[in-house]
């Protein structure tokens, strides 16, 4: 399944009043594919305009995003879309930010890790075993559990449902990291096991208010957040 992009339809709507679009604005429907390029789709059926856009966005800044609706919108209204948005849309596809960005998710979810959670000062399986008994009532599956081979800038973990892996960052693996911080990483992470979406890959996973609600269940998680912030 694919994960809502909120706010997209805002998104949407605005540009369509900003490039002038004849008639009666379709209702618009966005959500997130993980495409692993910057492929988007705009198809309208009746009242209902249904957007997939590449998730590779999800961590561009709004301008482009609207740039990118904005060249949707045109083709499909035949309205001329704005050299300034033209341009920014450009300039981030061609950005080098960008082609690591591709090239990153391209790697991680082509990845296969061993299985091996014990790390250098952390060790994963005990961790997954008493997570699972307090917030899944131990019924939460065990997917591979596994440290990656490299430190990475971008995230702190990833569950991948094609390859039903959770690889931890392996910076997370430090004695000066307290393990309640690499237990809300891998809790995080076992809640997109619980709540799989299809086709989506690791570190792109959209996180819709009921994630986010079931997260700070984690009994530390405001202190979690505040270590990790001051690491990242
Ligand atoms: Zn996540």
């Amino acid at each position: 399944m694919p994960s809502a992009f909120l706010g997209g339809d805002r998104i949407f709507q605005r540009i369509f009043t900003r490039l002038g679009c004849q008639g009666r604005p379709p209702q618009f429907q966005v959500v997130l594919y993980p495409y692993a390029n910057l492929s988007h789709t705009l198809r309208l059926r009746q009242d209902v305009a249904h957007v997939r856009m590449s998730d590779i966005l999800l961590e561009a800044p709004i301008p482009v995003i609207e740039a990118a609706a904005a060249i949707l919108l045109g083709q499909l209204y035949r309205r001329r879309v704005p050299r300034e948005l033209r341009d920014l849309y450009r300039q981030f596809v061609l950005a080098s930010s960008t082609r690591q960005h591709i090239a990153s998710v391209r790697l991680k979810r082509a990845r296969r890790v061993p299985d091996k959670p014990s790390g250098a000062a952390h060790d994963l399986e005990p961790m997954f075993a008493s997570l699972n008994i307090e917030y899944f009532s131990g019924l939460l599956r065990r997917p591979r559990l596994g440290w990656s081979a490299r430190p990475w800038r971008s995230q702190f973990g990833c569950y991948d449902p094609s390859l039903d892996q959770i690889v931890m960052n392996k910076r997370l693996d430090h004695p000066a990291v307290p393990s309640y911080a690499v237990e809300f990483i891998l809790y995080h992470e076992m809640l997109h096991v619980k709540h799989p979406l299809r086709a989506t890959a690791c570190g792109l996973q959209a996180h819709s208010p009921e994630f986010r609600a079931e997260e700070k269940q984690f009994a530390h998680y405001a202190r979690a957040r505040k270590f990790l912030e001051r690491i990242r």
